[in-house]
């Protein structure tokens, strides 16, 4: 059966959080980040992208492109409640809802026509609610497949809508650039180009037996299937993740430990503050690191005690970065910053409340639901929320996390719709 999948991301989602809260920001270059030397940004908004700001940029070079810029230190436990709202308004569209980041899911409305129309319509209502409820803007991609409706999502952003009908997929892809493909990073899409392959089109055209010559059987297959519009992956509802991670990909390789670090500690904090909304604690602590030739290694930690403290995953982070050797030589490209080995933590699950009641009263209960897992988050935020970031900030300079949608502003294409 065909299936409609939605992609939603909130635009520069923390910048905008920070300027729903304070009108005085609206229309001014803001950056989310760290303020120190050796600070680095989080999130952009709209207003500084046109300077050059981007995310995982040392916030030094991003004050040399926009001296202007408001520097805020982000606050990961506001953004992570801010989140739980935002994921709260999906859940009411579908079952299936795929949480990619705190501002960023996938959702399968495939049968929800009846009760709640099509998929445009669903995406419209979507963004209605957000913005209606949150003051945010988010951007919706419409499509029968996962991979296209993530590209889609983004293509009219800022307070995007991008449909894909089931037919329009291979004429959509066909003109963009292959980077635009989920798994082609720098050295694949190098490889194309000398092949003289630039566009999703030119890969459906030329074929799997072409491609494999050049980046090898297996990647030639994900990539064939993905320029003919195909992605075999479901959407999970992702109740009981097995780990949660948190990673970038720098604009340039670094080489400084103590950035790197800094990297890590915000990697640490975004994870920490999914990990607390959704009332977990972890065990296990691995960072991932990528050198800039592209070989990847990973350290890991196991605690006595679970964990949801983005300090202490910082502090480890940093013994497991201290001890791999070539870092100043080598250049790294990539940072992550994952958790294992969950556990859940006492706040009561209030989605039991909803059993066994009259349908009447299910309304009720879902208002109520939503109520209790407000106040569980509020008492989150205080045990361990803004006070443990601030201390982070203050004492070290350090950021929150990236906000990945903080990317280069795509230049607009016109509308379809
Ligand atoms: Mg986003």
């Amino acid at each position: 059966m065909e299936r409609t999948i939605l992609h939603v991301d909130l635009d520069a989602f923390y910048a905008s959080v920070e300027q729903r809260d304070d009108p005085s920001l609206r229309g001014r270059p803001v950056i989310v980040g760290g303020r120190s030397r050796r600070g680095v940004v989080c999130a952009a908004s709209y207003e500084a992208r046109p300077f050059g700001v981007r995310s995982a940029m040392p916030m030094v070079t991003a004050l040399e492109r926009c001296p202007d810029a408001v520097v805020l230190a982000p606050r990961m436990a506001h953004y992570a409640a801010v989140s739980s709202q935002f994921f709260g308004i999906l859940e009411t569209m579908s079952p299936l809802v795929e949480g990619l980041s705190l501002d960023e899911a996938f959702l399968d409305v495939t049968g929800e026509e009846r009760l709640l129309g099509d998929g445009p319509t669903i995406a419209r209502r979507i963004k209605h609610s957000v913005r209606a409820e949150l003051g945010l803007v988010a951007s919706v991609g419409v499509a029968p497949v996962k991979h296209v409706a993530k590209i889609a999502s983004d293509l009219d952003k800022p307070d995007g809508l991008r449909v894909v009908r089931p037919n329009e997929v291979t004429s959509f892809l066909a003109g963009l650039p292959v980077s635009r493909l989920w798994g082609v990073g720098k050295v694949t899409g190098e490889a194309l180009a000398r092949a003289g392959l630039h566009t999703i089109g030119d890969l459906a055209r030329v074929g799997e037996r072409v491609l494999a010559a050049r980046v090898g059987g297996d990647a030639a297959a994900h990539l064939a299937a993905l320029a003919r519009g195909e992605d075999a992956r479901a959407v999970q509802p992702d109740r009981a993740p097995v780990s949660l991670g948190s990673e970038d990909t720098f604009e340039r390789d670094l080489r400084d430990r103590e950035l790197l670090w800094e990297m890590l500690l915000m990697q640490a904090d975004t994870v920490c503050a999914r990990l607390r909304g959704e009332s977990l604690r972890a065990r296990t602590v691995t960072v991932k690191i990528k050198f800039a030739d592209f070989e990847l290694i990973t350290r890991r930690m196991t605690l006595a005690r679970p964990t949801a403290d983005g300090r202490e995953v910082g502090r480890i982070a940093r013994e497991l970065l201290m001890q791999v050797p070539g870092i100043e030589q080598r250049g790294v490209r990539l940072t992550g910053v994952s958790l294992s080995g969950l556990t859940g933590v006492e706040v009561a699950p209030p989605r039991q409340l909803a059993l066994g009641l009259p349908a009447d009263k299910a309304a009720e209960a879902a208002v109520a639901r939503g109520e209790a897992l407000g106040d569980a988050l509020d008492r989150i935020t205080q045990r361990f929320g803004d006070g443990a970031l601030r201390r982070a900030i203050h004492v070290r300079g350090a950021g929150g996390a990236l906000d990945d949608d903080a990317a280069p502003a795509q230049p607009k294409e016109p509308r379809r719709r």
